[in-house]
């Protein structure tokens, strides 16, 4: 091994073991839902540059059934595969996404159709198209769709866990979910904070700051950014990654499976 490399390595082995909290930092997770295409466009692009790392929860791969061009492989499975090649993570979010019929589902389609057999069949299925996509990870972090864990009036979150399909467990929330008590927290029902249409760069901080004053850790649950759904502006988003990387020394921003390993054997 030559000298260069050796010292890239020690340089590597520096920035990631000083990178855990054990200084105080407040833990902030950067988290994605549904493999939206702003977030190729988008989000990745800037965290890329801010050299920062997310998550994102995908329900089958949107826009990955065809390219418009014969022969050519769809955008959205090239972004993917780069995407977890940069080191962000790829984590499950279901395979269609079934949500109750009250938040509008269409009756056929909606989580009230499905047994648990059906679901299960799903995160499996959306396992094996994450392997292919990012095949160096070994175990998958999830969120609920619609933040809704219950199926029948059956909560599935530990059956999931039980069967091995995933490791860890986004839940729902609001700007007050913070995690306080690592040791208290339910690795399957892990809170975050839904992010609203149109929320501030003033609210962003706040929350953050939040974290930080609890010493915490605190999941940002975003949608579109710049369009799409629940979106904030592609401005707002580059001025929170802006005030994350000035502040490194109050934040450590990582993906949410690195989080939860960190918080649990803590
Ligand atoms: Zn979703």
């Amino acid at each position: 091994m030559n000298v260069k490399l050796t010292w890239i390595m020690v340089l590597l082995f520096a920035v990631v073991s000083s990178s855990p909290a054990q200084t105080k930092k407040a833990i902030i997770c950067l988290t994605y839902d549904d493999g939206l295409e702003t977030q190729l466009s988008t989000v990745i692009p800037q965290l890329n540059a801010a050299g920062l790392k997310a998550t994102f929860f995908l329900n089958s791969i949107q826009g990955s059934s065809g390219s418009s061009v014969i022969g050519q492989t769809p955008e959205a499975v090239i972004g993917w595969t780069n995407a977890a090649t940069n080191g962000h993570e790829l984590a499950n979010h279901t395979l269609f996404h079934a949500c109750p019929e009250k938040l509008g589902w269409e009756k056929s389609v909606a989580i009230e159709t499905y047994s648990i057999d059906k679901l299960v069949t799903e995160i499996k299925t959306e396992n094996t198209l994450l392997a292919l996509l990012d095949p160096g990870r070994k175990q998958r972090s999830f969120a609920y769709p619609c933040n809704n864990f219950l199926i029948g009036g059956v909560d599935y979150s530990s059956i999931i866990q039980e069967q091995g399909l995933v490791k860890y467990g986004r839940a729902g929330g609001d700007s007050s979910s913070i995690v306080t008590t690592f040791k208290q927290v339910n690795t399957m029902k892990v809170p975050s904070w839904h992010v609203w249409t149109g929320t501030t760069l003033k609210q962003l901080i706040n929350f953050a700051e939040n974290v930080q004053k609890a010493a915490g850790m605190g999941v940002y649950q975003f949608h579109g950014v710049g369009g799409q759904v629940f979106a904030i502006s592609k401005e707002t988003h580059q001025a929170f990654l802006d005030y994350l990387k000035a502040n490194q020394d109050k934040y450590w921003v990582t993906t949410f499976s690195a989080a939860m390993d960190f918080i649990t054997k803590k």
